[in-house]
């Protein structure tokens, strides 16, 4: 069986069927354009070549499970069982400006355990494959479509650590940018990490012209390892020249999740300055989702807002994030799955 967004795979049952390239492109229309379901999608093509395509394509790898949309916003968290049983969730975002976007999982949980993060209390299962990380966006677009909405951007911020998934991460990347399939631009796809710099290299150099995004949380090596355990391995030292190097080639995305006490006093702000400085960089102010078991607390609004209006003063391209979705526990470290935990109690 080949997957749908196994271009040449299906290229090759094409030719074997005799389809008509301008039929093939009706197919892949129907699929990623138009976001219909696999038995509308088989009507495109001639009638002699169904039951071959329908032998041979695997459609989805995922089964969604559960949708839950939120009363206060735009955000519905989708959640999708694997094959193998296992849960993994995506976000899609409808911002009341801007697009409609989708925040996907990369891995069955998670190996960093930020102390911060839902997901970290989960333990880390596996990588996800390339066609489950891009099923999560086909079926995200079938969820608005009825909405007259279509994904137009898709951020690596769900479950999982993208750069520790690099092989299916950079898979679906391609398949993301690729005009047969989903045909977006590398500016409408972020890959959020907690900063591994040879990934980041790696990743910058075979996508310059996609978003990355550094969960920095800390320009203080101390402060950012209680919060960060994987700061222990890649310090903030070496974690700067893989962004020299990513903002040579265009803006990074700087997430600083703000925290009483932690990351929000003088002198956290004036590493942060000093850190960033001279880096082209968009720096983005995060408050803090609280989740069960946690004993952090973010830091109030009014003080977010001024450490903002201070990095601004100094230059930087500062957003001040608002959460979606929190009252369906899908803001971002909240993609913990109850109903697994509910099966294990
Ligand atoms: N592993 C990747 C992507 C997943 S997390 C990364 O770390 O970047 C996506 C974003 O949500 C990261 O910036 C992460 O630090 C942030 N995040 C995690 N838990 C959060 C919480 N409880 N509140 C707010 N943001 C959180």
């Amino acid at each position: 069986m080949v997957t749908i967004y196994d271009t040449e795979a299906l290229e090759a049952i094409r030719r074997r069927t005799a389809v008509q390239p301008h039929r093939m492109k009706l197919f892949r229309n129907a699929l990623f354009k138009n976001a219909r379901d696999w038995d509308a999608a088989l009507e495109t093509l001639p009638e002699n070549a169904r039951a071959d395509f329908a032998r041979s394509v695997d459609f989805e790898c995922l089964d969604l499970a559960e949708r839950h949309d939120s009363e206060i916003d735009g955000a519905s968290k989708l959640i999708f069982q694997t094959r193998d049983a296992n849960l993994i969730e995506s976000v899609v975002l409808r911002p009341k400006t801007g697009r409609t976007s989708v925040c996907v999982s990369s891995q069955v949980g998670c190996a960093c355990y930020c102390s911060f993060c839902a997901t970290g209390m989960m333990g880390f299962s596996r990588n996800l494959t390339t066609a489950e990380i891009l099923d999560q966006v086909t079926q995200s677009n079938r969820v608005v479509r009825p909405e007259g909405r279509a994904i137009r951007n898709v951020v690596f911020m769900g479950m999982g650590e993208p750069l520790l998934n690099l092989d299916n991460v950079f898979a679906a990347v391609d398949a993301l940018k690729a005009a047969p399939l989903f045909n977006l631009t590398g500016s409408r796809i972020t890959v959020s990490t907690v900063g591994i710099p040879d990934a980041m290299n790696r990743f910058t150099s075979e996508f310059p012209d996609v978003q990355l995004a550094l969960s920095l949380h800390s320009a203080r090596q101390a402060a950012r390892e209680r919060l960060m355990p994987q700061a222990r391995k890649y310090p903030l030292d070496e974690l700067r020249e893989a962004l020299v190097a990513a903002t040579a080639r265009g803006k990074v995305m700087i997430e600083y999740l703000m925290l009483a006490g932690v990351n929000d006093r003088e002198e956290d702000y004036l590493a942060l300055e000093n850190y960033l400085k001279g880096l082209s960089v968009h720096v983005n102010i995060i408050p803090f989702n609280e989740f069960a078991g946690g004993d952090l607390r973010g830091t109030p609004l009014p003080e977010r807002k001024r450490f903002a209006a201070r990095l601004k003063a100094a230059g930087f391209d500062v957003t001040l994030r608002y959460s979606l979705g929190s009252d369906i526990a899908a803001a971002c470290g909240q993609l913990v799955q109850r109903k697994q935990k509910e099966s294990v109690a």
